[in-house]
């Protein structure tokens, strides 16, 4: 077993690495929400991501240690530092193994209030984890992530297969099925025009892909109808900016639905609020759909004009910036005030100190990687719902993102477990 040095991990890479059995992943690019990061996750390896010229520094059978917990890459280790990091390594196996013995705990507050949590699915293997963790629901299926659309999209069937796979290995437990999410930094060779873009992150990307080659996006809206019928499917619209987007691809869904013959309400259709567009006019989405599902990380990349991707300044990118805050309450309290579900699939869902903020504000799901559940109950059997109130009012106060930080550092040592 090695550990791999590259200069980015594509998601197509990801299929095949997800196969071998690799000790750890060393990338040049990225930060924690760029798509390496998010994978490796998902496919539960240590990973250093945005490690500058890592490819020139680090050579082939170098000894090297990666602390994936603090974001370290040490070449040629004393024997010292190899001696106190293996320490650590059997702490952190030890707290692991006290983390499996909550399994089949739920994930609740200390006062015994309930905590909703999903499975976010970027890899099929993912499911073993999801069932062996009892997690109640899948709530963001990455459908860019499944496939290998570098150069074409699977057809209906291929899709249906799939979507039904899932719905049966997870015993017809409730999921949500995300549209394409392609282009940006996912990317596919299937439309040219996509091959030269100065900023695909500014693009054109998923809804926008979906509306301009309607092909692909009725293809993906048939297979996941016929699915719905063997289960409880939601369907999820990424990257919206605008209300006539989610009125075009609802009326694209219902001609589908009217061709399939499939009975009225038989899916719920939900959108990501992932632009800051659509956390101002929340309340106009919420009128037009089901459901909506916070995408942190690309919220906060672009209300704070940070690239995710960019390893040079994944320092500036801040969860707990009042903005993001501010915009985080707007969306949560506007969706519980007009009674209509919201959940949070970005990073963010996974990070104990934003689960209290959002606790504190309302009733929302965290949807995260499999491999965050059990850290998520053990941390949060330890607040109830008023220290989460207190919590979320103390950082609505706070006018600095420095303020926030240090308030966050505080928690941290507070609440974290220690290993
Ligand atoms: C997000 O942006 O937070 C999200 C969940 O979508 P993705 O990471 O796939 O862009
Ligand atoms: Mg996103």
């Amino acid at each position: 077993p090695v550990i791999v040095v590259c200069h980015d991990i594509s998601p197509a890479d990801s299929f095949h690495l997800a196969e071998a059995k690799l000790l750890g992943i060393v990338t040049e690019l990225g930060g924690t929400t760029s798509h390496s990061s998010i994978l490796a996750r998902a496919m539960n390896i240590p990973a250093v991501v945005g490690i500058q010229n890592a490819t020139m520094r680090i050579s082939d059978d170098q000894q090297i240690i990666l602390d994936g917990n603090l974001g370290e890459v040490i070449a040629e280790p004393d024997d010292e530092t190899i001696k106190s990091k293996l320490d650590k390594k059997d702490r952190y196996n030890f707290y692991k193994s006290e983390l499996s013995k909550l399994a089949d705990h739920d994930c609740v507050l200390s006062d015994g209030k309930p905590v909703d949590i999903a499975a976010n699915l970027d890899f099929i293997t993912e499911l073993e984890l999801i069932n062996k963790l009892k997690i109640p629901a899948i709530g963001l299926i990455r459908t860019e992530f499944l496939f290998l659309i570098e150069e074409s999209f699977p057809d209906e069937d291929e899709q249906f297969q799939l979507y039904t796979k899932i719905l049966k290995e997870i015993n017809n437990k409730p999921i949500t099925i995300r549209t394409w999410d392609v282009g940006g930094d996912k990317p596919t060779f299937a439309f040219p025009e996509l091959a030269d873009e100065i900023n695909p992150a500014l693009g054109l990307r998923a809804i926008r892909v979906c509306l301009k080659h309607q092909d692909i996006f009725r293809t993906q809206v048939k297979a996941i109808l016929r699915a719905s019928k063997r289960g409880t499917i939601r369907l999820m619209l990424p990257m919206i900016t605008r209300i006539d987007e989610v009125i075009k691809a609802k009326k694209i869904i219902e001609e589908e639905r009217i061709g399939l013959k499939i009975k009225p309400g038989s899916i719920e259709v939900g959108c990501m609020i992932e632009t800051p567009a659509s956390a101002f006019i929340i309340e106009d989405f919420l009128d037009l759909i089901d459901f909506i599902s916070i995408g942190s990380n690309d919220l906060i990349q672009y209300a704070l004009a940070v690239d995710r991707l960019n390893e040079h300044v994944a320092d500036l990118f801040a969860p707990f910036h009042p903005a993001i805050l501010k915009m985080l309450e707007k969306i949560v309290v506007s969706a519980n005030r007009m009674n209509k579900s919201v959940s949070i699939c970005g990073e963010l869902a996974a990070d104990p100190i934003m689960q209290m903020f959002l606790l504190g504000i309302g009733d929302i799901t965290f949807s995260m990687s499999p491999n965050h559940v059990l850290q998520t109950k053990s941390i949060l059997k330890k607040v109830d719902r008023a220290v989460c109130k207190k919590i979320a009012f103390k950082f609505m106060t706070k006018h600095s993102y420095e303020e926030n930080n240090q308030y966050v550092q505080q928690l941290r040592e507070q609440y974290m477990d220690l290993y």
